[in-house]
């Protein structure tokens, strides 16, 4: 097996489009698993750990540019302020040694629908940064990104660069059941943003389809029928909760099942929004 070790960001993206067969590794947390295992015996693995621009994330007008090198350690500590929701989610991942290796770009990368930065993402609307030698930068929301159990819009000469990130304008949650409380994969879970000023509310389902999901009749509901200076509506909640639940499509598996999957999802969709709101009534009050 061959080992790439590009040291700038020019180098990596040639060394791809020379070697599209090349897995890119980051934290290694999938990918050392895979090999460990023996799921995949790649020719040529391309470390981007060298590369110092990954690591970086940067406030930008309108987004924060978080580099795909990120940890989520990183995530955690300076960035639950312009990005709620994926602390949050980031808090759940794993033990402390996987979130000082692994990150959002290497959760992109696997696209695994059970990984828990995709409902925030999609909740806040965030934008993939995808870059070839060849083509340059292409930007792929993350409701596009994703297009089947591991399977994404990434091209096999392109890297992920960084994901972009509108910085929240109102409260954000993300919520997951697991088999325990921690080192565990979602068995669902829920995000939910609210963007006050569009009077608008943002979701995500992980783990209960075969992509990371929008709930869209349940954020068409709100957009209707949420009244923004009232107090939530417990009915309005509850039919929130019923559509987020008819937008998932599980299967059944090690880690639960269908049918209570689709509950669940229902019940953490009405749960974040609950949360959401009240801190959305208190900050208006404040
Ligand atoms: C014990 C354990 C617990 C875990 N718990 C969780 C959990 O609770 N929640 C969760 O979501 N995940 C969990 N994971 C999975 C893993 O930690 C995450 O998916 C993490 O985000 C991967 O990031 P990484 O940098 O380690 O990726 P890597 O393993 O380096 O790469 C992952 C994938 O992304 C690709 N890739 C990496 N960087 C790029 C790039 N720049 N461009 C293109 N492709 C790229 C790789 O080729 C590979 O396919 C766990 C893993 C372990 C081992």
């Amino acid at each position: 097996m061959d080992f790439l070790r590009p040291t700038t960001w020019a180098e990596a993206l040639a060394a791809k489009a020379d070697r599209p067969e090349a897995v890119p590794i980051q934290g290694g947390t999938d990918v050392m698993v895979e090999l460990n295992f023996d799921r995949r015996r790649p020719e040529a693995l391309l470390d981007l750990t060298r590369v110092a621009e990954l690591r970086e994330w940067e406030a930008l007008p309108g987004y924060c540019r978080v580099g795909a090198g990120v940890p989520y350690a990183t995530v955690i500590d300076e960035l639950s302020g312009p990005l709620p929701g994926l602390a949050q989610a980031s808090r759940t991942v794993g033990s402390p040694q996987i979130r000082n290796r692994g990150g959002v770009g290497g959760n992109l990368g696997a696209a695994s629908p059970a990984g828990d930065s995709h409902p925030p993402l999609l909740a806040a609307g965030a934008v993939v940064e995808v870059e070839s030698r060849d083509r340059g930068v292409r930007t792929v929301p993350a409701a596009e990104f994703y297009l089947g159990p591991k399977r994404s819009a990434l091209e096999p000469d392109e890297l992920i660069r960084a994901v972009r990130v509108p910085p929240a304008t109102g409260p954000q949650y993300f919520s997951k059941v697991g088999t325990r409380n921690a080192m565990v994969i979602a068995v669902c879970s829920f995000a939910v943003a609210l963007h006050p000023g569009e009077r608008r509310v943002g979701t995500g389902i992980g783990s209960a389809g075969p992509t990371p999901l929008r709930a869209l009749e349940a954020e068409d509901l709100l957009a209707r029928e949420l009244d923004w200076d009232a107090p939530l509506d417990p009915a309005l909640a509850r039919r929130f909760g019923e559509l987020a639940a008819r937008a998932a499509a599980p299967i059944d598996d090690v880690r639960g099942t269908a049918a209570y999957r689709v509950h669940a999802v229902g019940v953490l969709a009405r749960r974040t929004l609950t949360w959401a709101w009240n801190d959305h009534r208190e900050e208006r009050a404040a």
